[in-house]
């Protein structure tokens, strides 16, 4: 059976609250959706993880046209562009972890495949993770950028900025995002030997 409208939003909340209280989403700079009856429901534009509420979700159809009067987050064409390319996904997320913020600042990634596989994890949850290059976080070059990419890997991460991670709901959007940062952070701890 379908999830419902408010199982689907009391998981969002869930997984924004747990990232937030954990240090792995800060402020108001993280971002999440999931798809509903054909219909994208973001985060509104400057919420917190840490307070998400029900009613701070904008609605958006495929073509990115707003239903209501709440704003979408600014970063809500990377989540388009993710729907767009992976019919399957029904969930992304997107935040400025630590370490996979770090991990993207080195010299030299492979840009198709940038977390290297100390541990089997990864690949067996989510599979390669591109690099896109950076541009200026919310800038129609950043949009683009990424759009160029984004069916080259199953998922992403913004160099100098943070990982975009999909999944086929916004649970295993998370499990996916955990898995990512701590990849990034067993990468960054064992760089020197690299
Ligand atoms: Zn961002």
């Amino acid at each position: 059976m379908r999830d419902s409208l408010d199982k689907k939003i009391n998981h969002a909340i869930w997984v924004a609250h747990s990232l937030f209280q954990r240090g792995k989403a800060t402020g108001s700079v993280a971002n999440l959706s999931f798809l509903h009856e054909d219909k994208i429901y973001i985060t509104a534009t400057g919420t917190c993880f840490g307070t998400l509420k029900p009613d701070e979700f904008a609605v958006l159809d495929m073509d990115g046209n707003q239903y209501h009067h709440v704003k979408p987050s600014k970063e809500w064409p990377l989540h388009l562009s993710v729907y767009k390319a992976k019919p399957d996904i029904g969930a992304v997320l997107h935040t400025h972890s630590t370490y996979s913020v770090l991990w993207s600042c080195l010299p030299g990634l492979n840009e198709s495949d940038c977390i290297p596989d100390h541990t089997p994890y990864l690949k067996m949850k989510l599979g390669n993770v591109g690099l896109i290059p950076y541009e200026k976080p919310g800038s129609q070059e950043l949009f683009h950028a990424f759009e160029k990419r984004v069916k080259d890997s199953d998922g992403w991460i913004l160099s100098h900025h943070g990982p975009v991670v999909p999944g086929k709901d916004i649970m295993e959007a998370f499990y996916i995002l955990e898995e990512l940062e701590e990849s990034a952070r067993i990468a960054w701890e064992l760089r020197k030997e690299r």
